[in-house]
């Protein structure tokens, strides 16, 4: 507060928010407002369910936040009797690869072609050369999707180079993949989980950010934007993956070459909305609680506890979950570099339901909407407003109801 107040801001949000898409705290409230309702009441919704298996087990104490976990878990596996590892035999790596590749080259008619003459800087690393359709040169992909011992965890996109124009000299991009994704065992090529799926495709999405970046300075050219606009190029891609019609191009038993059986596909369909009541919720309170930190105006001693208590009285959160980090804990927010930001993960998913949905209302590789996505998102990096962007896209701002109905909350 002290130093936006210095700057000449009222809080610290209205500093941060400056530069984000959103540009002030009300219109993050406001958004955070619209999703809210409905999360809290399949929330409701699901509490029941849970006291249901509570009691059909035949105890008699009400549902608890430690126990939800527990009971969702049951819940799911006799909703849906989806074993993740009647999945896995699907998702050979190399499939799934390709199966992004294959998306990419659908909608931008780009082309993925390996290289074995490009230096390695570890030989789990592959190397693709990227082209046009027309076989001009884009740029080159590194993938490293393998763990080991002096890796970092998770998974993520960075780029070796980017791209940019300076001074009439074309610099081509470089940029890589990482993850560490279930390696190959005894003799099985590498099968990946689900949602190691969506994670190759939402790398790969941030991959093509950097790699169609169409920019002139280094600076701006692509995947630096602002952090809530950020995951909208690579989410969006995890919206194919699952798509009946793209399993069926990618998902390919790794030993019979049969592909997904159909009831496999519905079963993944309908798993994927199980919980989101809970899991909005408790991810949402943290949106909450991190703005109404950061929109105190004045810098002054108070209790954290009965702070954070009022905050989630007025949201009117449930006794049955609690906000998924306490203040203490939220590292994110006060030096993790997401304060007065938390939101901008489920702000990215309203832009990629709704951004996706455009595809959605034509066909999954419409060339005119895959055409408009290039020119006026994936190649603009930073150099313009992202909301003016993608409303050029978008023909207007984007709307909360494709996130809803995609998590069932509508
Ligand atoms: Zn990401």
């Amino acid at each position: 507060v002290k130093r936006a107040n210095l700057l000449g801001y009222k809080t610290h949000a209205d500093y941060v928010l400056e530069n984000n898409m959103a540009k002030k705290p009300e219109n993050v409230y406001k958004f955070l407002e619209q999703l809210w309702k409905p999360a809290l009441k399949m929330a409701k919704g699901e509490v029941k369910e849970l006291q249901e298996m509570i009691s059909k087990e035949g105890h008699d104490f009400k549902l608890q936040p430690w126990d939800w976990w527990y009971y969702a878990e049951k819940l799911k596996k006799a909703k849906y009797a989806l074993d993740e590892e009647m999945l896995r035999p699907y998702f050979k790596l190399e499939n799934v690869r390709e199966g992004a590749f294959s998306v990419a080259n659908k909608l931008f008619g780009i082309q993925f072609i390996e290289r074995k003459d490009i230096p390695k800087y570890h030989e789990d690393a592959r190397v693709f050369e990227v082209k046009e359709a027309d076989g001009s040169h884009i740029g080159i992909f590194y993938t490293d999707f393998f763990p080991r011992a002096s890796k970092r965890g998770g998974a993520w996109m960075n780029s070796f180079r980017k791209q940019s124009r300076l001074h009439g000299k074309e610099i081509y991009p470089v940029i890589t993949n990482n993850g560490n994704f279930s390696k190959p065992t005894g003799g099985k090529p590498a099968l990946i989980s689900s949602e190691e799926v969506l994670t190759l495709f939402h790398e790969f999405g941030h991959g093509l950010h950097g790699l169609l970046s169409d920019c002139t300075y280094n600076r701006l050219s692509g995947t630096s934007v602002s952090r809530d606009f950020v995951e909208m190029q690579s989410q969006i891609m995890e919206n194919w993956a699952f798509e009946p019609e793209v399993l069926k191009m990618y998902a390919k038993h790794y030993e019979t070459g049969e592909v997904i059986p159909q009831e496999l596909i519905d079963k993944l369909e309908k798993a994927s909305q199980f919980n989101q009541g809970f899991v909005t919720v408790e991810y949402m309170a943290a949106c909450f609680l991190d703005m109404d930190w950061h929109t105190l105006s004045e810098a002054k001693e108070m209790d954290v506890d009965e702070f954070e208590e009022a905050s989630m009285n007025k949201i009117g959160l449930i006794p049955e979950i609690v906000v998924r980090y306490k203040s203490p804990y939220f590292n994110h927010i006060f030096s993790g570099g997401y304060a007065s930001g938390y939101y901008s993960y489920i702000w990215a998913e309203v832009l990629d339901a709704d951004a996706f949905q455009a595809f959605k209302e034509t066909s999954l590789f419409d060339q005119k909407t895959a055409q408009s996505f290039r020119e006026n998102i994936l190649e603009r990096g930073g150099t313009e407003d992202p909301m003016v962007l993608y409303k050029r896209f978008r023909g207007a701002e984007p709307k909360v109801e494709a996130l809803l109905k995609k998590r069932g909350l509508n």
